[in-house]
């Protein structure tokens, strides 16, 4: 899978520090070491790195971080945050043209994917955009690029103009764009000729059919597979070119996943869709904030931890944290707590976003749907001052006394001691274990 090696090693970097309760200077640095050299191990530009780097430290030594109870969680999302500004933030859309046809030209080098990914992008189009689109085969130099444009062509149930090898693809392209005129195409996709390197004779060619085609898109179909060597691509068609994005293919191999995190940065041109396959249903859209959680491996953690974040009031959580620690957690922090719970959503959302706890035998029983958590509060409103603040008074007779008070079995109210307790235990290994409980609930 591409990306393995790289979601390791941050994995790595995290584990380092998620080990410890606080984190200091030399262990943000260290962390960012680790960091630094995953990146470059991908295969990532150097220069992409080092910027990288530099904007991760400067916040993660920032007091919000050090000061932190959950310092890794914090340099987490701001690695997250990081590779995805490194992306380009948002994802982005095709250019469409004001009137029909919109024109999008491909471009690439042999073996790069282009003719599939003009078959897939027409078939995008169709799924998403009703699009009616006509498919330009004007790859003279390769006799099987046309057969297999009309193969494609016929799978789909695309037109396909093609006018043989022999003639101009300047020309092919100029009556291709009547023919789709009269046919009232909506999208035309040039398939280009591909070469084995950049080349003069190339760029020349399809400079030509830009300044005929004037074409709303200009795509560069590059391979991931290829590394840093697909970077150089990119740079060099983006300066011949001007192109107006990146088709990056085959990201379901085993590549690094360096050129997916540098072409952005380094030619400044957006990464528009990502190959995962040979079939033609296997082109998606390239969404920097997606690709930075499969890089981090997190699945939604970080949406968790945004949540967390956005409801969280840090003051009473370190306050509750203190109490955790000193074991003097009692009934009114637990009301608190599942105060604060409610308002992230229902929990067991909540909690199929943590990676590995879906699997978790001990989690699977804890089911808390907003009535429950009215009838933990009646139970806990019954409780007299002392015993909210010493649970350890609720024997027998006190125990029938609070489900009469809040008309609850007895029984419930003993599973929500229970509970009470167990919660209570857990939250307080991790406190003392240094996360080493949620590091076992997260899979880790
Ligand atoms: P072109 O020379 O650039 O037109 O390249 P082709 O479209 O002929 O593709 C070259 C090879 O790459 C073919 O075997 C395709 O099936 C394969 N290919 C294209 N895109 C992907 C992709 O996203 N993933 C995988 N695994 N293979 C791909």
């Amino acid at each position: 899978m591409a990306f393995e090696g790289l979601s390791e090693r941050l994995q790595k970097a995290f584990s380092g520090l998620r080990r410890k309760g606080k984190v200091s200077e030399s262990d943000i640095r260290d962390a960012m070491r680790e960091i630094r050299l995953a990146l470059l191990e991908a295969d990532v530009n150097f220069d992409v790195v080092k910027t990288f780097i530099k904007n991760v430290r400067t916040k993660a030594l920032g007091a919000e971080v050090l000061e932190s109870l959950t310092p890794s969680q914090q340099i987490i999302k701001i690695v997250n945050d990081e590779l995805v500004k490194t992306m380009g933030e948002a994802a982005v859309p095709l250019n469409k043209a004001p009137h029909i046809p919109t024109v999008i030209m491909m471009a690439g080098l042999q073996g790069a994917g282009k003719t599939t990914t003009v078959g897939k992008l027409s078939k995008y189009l169709m799924d998403n955009d009703s699009a009616r689109p006509l498919l330009i085969a004007a790859d003279v130099y390769r006799p099987a690029a046309i057969d297999q444009l009309q193969t494609i062509g016929k799978q789909l149930n695309v037109p396909v103009f093609e006018m043989g090898t022999d003639v101009d693809p300047v020309e092919i392209v100029r009556q291709g764009l009547a023919t789709a005129k009269e046919n009232k195409n909506d999208y035309v996709l040039i398939d280009t000729a591909g070469r084995l390197q950049i080349d003069e004779k190339l760029m020349n060619e399809l400079k030509n059919i830009k300044e005929l085609a004037h074409p709303n898109d200009i795509l560069l179909v590059d391979d991931a597979m290829t590394g840093q060597a697909a970077v150089d691509v990119a740079k060099g068609f983006n300066e011949q070119l001007d192109i107006t994005g990146v088709v990056l293919t085959k990201l379901d191999g085993d590549t690094r996943g360096g050129a997916a995190l540098s072409i952005r940065a380094v030619t400044g041109k957006p990464i528009k869709f990502i190959g995962q396959g040979e079939k033609m249903d296997a082109l998606d859209v390239f969404y920097p904030d997606r690709m930075a959680n499969r890089i981090l491996g997190m699945g939604d953690m970080l949406t968790l931890i945004d949540k967390a974040q956005k409801n969280y009031d840090e003051k009473q959580a370190m306050e509750m944290a203190e109490k955790i620690r000193e074991n003097s957690f009692d009934f009114n922090d637990f009301l608190d707590q599942m105060d604060q719970i409610s308002k992230m959503g229902p929990l067991e959302d909540i909690m199929k976003m943590i990676p590995g706890m879906a699997n978790n035998k001990a989690l699977a029983n804890v089911k808390m749907d907003p009535k429950d958590i009215a009838h933990m509060k009646a139970i806990v409103y019954s409780m007299t001052p002392q015993e909210r603040e010493d649970p350890d008074l609720l024997n027998p007779s006190r125990r029938r006394r609070l489900a009469a008070g809040s008309g609850r079995p007895v029984v419930e109210v003993n599973r929500m001691i229970k509970q009470f307790n167990q919660s209570k235990q857990m939250m307080n290994q991790m406190s003392k274990g240094n996360m080493k409980g949620l590091d076992g609930l997260m899979g880790g």
